[in-house]
């Protein structure tokens, strides 16, 4: 079905924040604009359905694809994985992308809302009200991955409050418990590489297997809670 194209941002205003009852429906145009130029964040949780979905590992999903936590991008600016006939990850595409053009604000207390993000030029992707932000988010299968990625924000949340909280630089820092003060960021995204170091005989087959083992090593080797692990369904 066509959307009404309800121009941008004349409905809302930029930022405004929507909650999953607020109307809102999208249809992408296939123009490809939104993924160029644009840098495309990724969780460790993100790298293990990429490297599922190409049959590698994460380790060469960071090696070949990313630079630093974000997806590369070709010399012309596109996305590393846009080809001429679209995105050639579609069904592992990370949260972003298939949220897109919503973007996602957690806070630690689990509130939630939504931000409309104002449209590329000369998108052909139309904006309408057929919806709401609810159904947005079954038509894109989002909730298995939102939950996933929730738990490596909050991770993260916690790991960079604890850098925070050490003077100077958290690499030469003496206090850390042992093995944190040598740790880098392809380590810390590095699933594959770090369950094979601490739990070679032990590797979850599943991915939310696998993305428990790792944020249970990485919260043993900064000294986080380990209960703050739980999620909340
Ligand atoms: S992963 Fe796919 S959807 Fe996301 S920016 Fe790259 S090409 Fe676009």
């Amino acid at each position: 079905m066509r959307e009404e194209n309800i121009p941008y941002p004349s409905q809302r205003q930029t930022g405004d924040r929507i909650e999953r009852s607020s109307l809102f429906s999208y249809a992408c145009g296939r123009c490809g604009r939104c993924c160029r130029g644009t840098l495309i964040q990724t969780n460790p949780y993100e790298i293990a359905v990429l490297a599922q979905h190409l049959g590698t590992s994460t380790t060469a999903i960071i090696a070949n694809y990313l630079d630093g936590v974000h997806l590369r991008h070709q010399g012309d600016g596109r996305c590393i994985f846009l080809s001429d006939q679209g995105c050639e990850v579609h069904s592992a595409r990370p949260f972003v992308c298939r949220l897109y053009p919503l973007g996602h604000v957690g806070t630690s207390n689990g509130e939630e809302s939504f931000v409309p993000i104002p449209p590329q030029p000369l998108t052909a992707g139309s904006y309408g009200e057929s919806g709401t932000v609810a159904d947005w988010l079954i038509q894109q299968n989002i909730e298995p991955m939102m939950i996933e990625c929730d738990s490596y924000v909050i991770l993260f949340r916690e790991l960079f409050a604890a850098f925070a909280a050490h003077e100077g630089d958290p690499l030469g820092i003496y206090d850390w418990p042992e093995g944190a003060a040598t740790i880098d960021m392809p380590e810390l995204l590095d699933i594959d590489a770090m369950l094979m170091a601490e739990c070679p005989e032990d590797i979850p087959i599943t991915i939310e297997g696998r993305v428990a083992r790792h944020q249970e090593i990485l919260r043993k080797i900064f000294g986080l809670d380990p209960e703050n692990r739980v999620l909340e369904n």
